[in-house]
């Protein structure tokens, strides 16, 4: 099923790709500007200003696994999981 511009439901959105990888890829709508984030079998809608929010919470949650640990991104992910069930350490 197409998706189709919020302002003008009757035509389907273009998909210009602007960035991908291994795990799906991005696109945009030339004509609404609206952000399509296509995952093996989900895609996601955003206006920009929702793609920047989720943009800065993705990356405020990766520099969290970056600050505790370098190497073991398990040990990373365990690490931040207790600091948010504890709470931060207080020095
Ligand atoms: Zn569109």
């Amino acid at each position: 099923m197409p998706s189709k511009h919020p302002q003008n439901p009757s035509e389907p959105c273009q998909h210009v790709t602007i960035a991908d990888s291994t795990i799906g890829h991005v696109s945009i709508c030339p004509e609404c500007s609206v952000l399509h984030l296509s995952l093996s079998h989900v895609s996601l809608r955003f206006t920009p200003e929702a793609f920047r929010a989720l943009s800065a919470m993705v990356g405020d949650a990766q520099a969290r696994l970056d600050h505790v640990a370098q190497s073991n991104a398990a040990a990373a992910a365990a690490a931040v999981i207790d600091e948010a069930r504890h709470g931060p350490k207080l020095h």
